[in-house]
């Protein structure tokens, strides 16, 4: 079974029917780039996976399970690692206890915490070296790997992205990518990623969907999808 499947999944607010019938799936060990034009309903998709919006109709399944209905205080150990867009860390504290709350919720004791901590740091050189430095202090890319690092702290089955070069320059762009493409290849880590830069996402994800006015228009391997004009 897939990591990921949702299945004829729509959702809105209110009167505006924002996902209409979307189906996608993501494998074990599998890239998938989610694109499309601002409004599409990319974000929409995402809050439907991570829980804040509930779907009008169809399902969500993590691991075989269905994780449709599951209240929030259940979604820490549902296993799906969440990189919201704006990075979302905590200025005003260190770089080590930004990591430590990625495993909130989690009722790790003491030992395993640290085990994960000393992991992190060995993935992310550049966050080892500054991890008694205020997040605020970081660069837009070293904040944005350090929201990727907080979310692995859940050790997830599934790590979901959402735009997380928005606002950086390219070359720092470029490494954020790397590094992410690192965790897919080396580590096996199934990723979602939705992508602005359709290009470049395309050039990284095993397959892409493109999503257009709330449906999928059109999806395949990502060389395929590039190749489509
Ligand atoms: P993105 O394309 O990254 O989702 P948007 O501009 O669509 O950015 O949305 C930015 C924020 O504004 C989101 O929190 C979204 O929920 C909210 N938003 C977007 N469209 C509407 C709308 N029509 N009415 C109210 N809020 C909206
Ligand atoms: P994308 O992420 O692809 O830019 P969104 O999922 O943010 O697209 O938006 C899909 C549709 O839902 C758009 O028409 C947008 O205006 C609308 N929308 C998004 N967020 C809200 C919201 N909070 N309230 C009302 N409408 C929204």
């Amino acid at each position: 079974a897939p990591v990921l499947e949702l299945s004829g999944v729509h959702a809105g607010y209110g009167g505006v029917k924002a996902v209409r019938g979307v189906d996608l799936t993501v494998g074990e060990g599998e890239f998938v780039v989610l694109l499309g034009p601002n409004g599409a309903g990319k974000s929409t998709t995402l809050r439907v996976l991570s829980g804040l919006l509930k779907p009008s109709a169809g399902v969500v399944r993590l691991s075989g399970r269905d994780i449709t209905r599951v209240p929030g205080h259940r979604r820490p150990a549902l296993g799906l690692g969440h990189v919201p867009e704006g990075r979302q860390i905590f200025p005003d504290h260190t770089v080590l206890e930004n990591l430590r709350l990625g495993a909130f919720g989690l009722r790790r004791d003491r030992t395993a915490e640290k085990r994960l901590l000393t992991e992190m740091l060995d993935l992310f050189p550049r966050l080892a070296e500054r991890r008694d430095q205020r997040a605020g202090t970081l660069s837009g890319g070293e904040a944005q790997m350090l929201a990727v690092a907080r979310a692995l702290m859940s050790r997830p089955k599934l790590l979901v992205l959402d735009e997380p070069t928005l606002g950086l320059a390219p070359l720092r762009a470029a490494e954020v990518f790397t590094h992410i493409k690192r965790l897919n290849t080396d580590q096996g880590l199934p990723i979602l990623l939705v992508e602005q830069l359709a290009m470049v996402a395309l050039k990284l994800a095993d397959r892409a969907y493109v999503l257009e006015r709330g449906t999928v228009a059109l999806s395949g391997p990502a060389a395929e999808v590039a190749a489509d004009p």
